[in-house]
């Protein structure tokens, strides 16, 4: 890796190493982009590079001590910050007890410290009679320690006062092309392209947990047979019995562990619906997720047995439960619920009527 090579984010990235290459360097930055774009990614690449011992036109050698510390996230200059317990709003005790007295601690090891707040919108929202996470952040910023640099990360720039983005240098990220993570994925870990297409989308796009997920190889292991499991559950469900049915919904659960997993395979499910309506209607290649492996096999067998509006119907009622997921933390009954209305819309025959749509009551 390294600032060079963030293929999905080139601008972003690019951008920040011809800075440091001129010496220019912010005392904050300000990454606003979609959740999941890579930013994250880019602020370990950037604290790298500066930390790096010996960095080679502006971007980190990769090698180095510091280099290797950096990316193992054991550097201790180089510090993330998000909500603790997955909570809304930063509480006060993070505020006052980690992140303001960290940011005015010396670097231990290199010329900076880094302090990266993720979901920096999080922390404005912080309540309390006064705003304790604005006025964290304002006194960070107003009165920032010398070799601290901070990095904020959002999704959400339009929430933060005025006085906060201006005092930082905004760096705006894009939503990454499927198609560069997927080379990456490739390139980097030796994957075959439909898998790497595979844990791209299973990742939300997110560039740092699709190379989470493939670079252990235990968790690799486990990927693989949630695709199994999914493919089979997209391809069958229409024909199962209800114990079957249920079997397959604890087997996706399983293996679907937590909920940006869940949901990622949500997307995939219905993609390949979507990708089987699409063959149905004689759509080409360029515009299917899948257009080769198990989960093309998969669409191309629904498109021969179901018509396009059910698979469309199919697709619609999978990314319902993708919404629903965020809400309720019972998976496995969501799981249920989808693969009984799914089997009852792929029994159903097509409703062929202009604009009809496919009722299951
Ligand atoms: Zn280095």
């Amino acid at each position: 890796m390294g600032l060079n090579h963030c293929e999905g984010q080139p601008y972003a990235a690019g951008s920040l190493r011809r800075a440091l290459e001129r010496g220019r360097m912010a005392q904050a930055y300000l990454f606003a982009g979609p959740e999941g774009c890579g930013k994250r990614l880019v602020a370990r690449e950037l604290a790298k590079a500066v930390l790096c011992e010996a960095p080679v036109s502006g971007d980190a050698c990769g090698t180095c001590r510091s280099c290797r510390l950096v990316e193992s996230g054991s550097h201790p200059d180089v510090e993330f910050f998000r909500p603790e317990g997955g909570k809304a709003s930063y509480p006060v005790r993070q505020l006052r007890e980690e992140i303001r007295r960290r940011a005015y601690l010396k670097p231990a090891l290199g010329p900076r410290r880094f302090i990266v707040i993720e979901r920096a919108e999080a922390l404005v929202r912080s309540s309390g009679a006064r705003n304790e996470g604005a006025d964290t952040l304002l006194k960070l910023l107003e009165e920032p320690a010398p070799q601290t640099c901070l990095v904020l990360l959002t999704s959400r720039p339009e929430v933060l006062p005025e006085t906060v983005r201006s005092r930082c240098q905004l760096v705006r990220f894009r939503p990454p092309p499927v198609g560069a993570l997927v080379s990456d994925l490739v390139r980097e870990y030796g994957l075959e392209e439909a898998e790497a297409r595979f844990a791209a989308y299973v990742s939300g796009g997110d560039p740092e947990s699709a190379a989470g997920l493939v670079a252990r190889r235990k968790e690799r292991k486990f990927l693989l047979s949630l695709r199994d499991r999914l493919l089979s559950a997209a391809r069958l469900l229409g024909t199962m019995s209800y114990p079957e049915l249920f079997e397959a919904a604890a087997a996706v659960e399983s293996h679907a562990r937590d909920w940006g997993l869940l949901s990622g395979a949500l997307g995939v499910l219905s993609l390949i619906y979507r990708d089987g309506a699409l063959r149905g209607l004689g759509a080409g290649e360029r515009v299917l997720a899948f257009p080769a492996g198990a989960e093309a096999e998969a669409a191309g067998e629904l498109a021969g047995r179901h018509a396009p509006e059910v698979l469309v119907a199919a697709a619609r009622r999978v990314l319902k439960a993708q919404g629903d997921a965020r809400r309720y933390p019972a998976r496995l009954l969501l799981l249920e619920v989808l693969f009984i209305d799914l089997k009852c819309i792929l029994r159903a025959p097509a409703d062929r009527r202009e604009g009809g749509e496919v009722s299951c009551s």
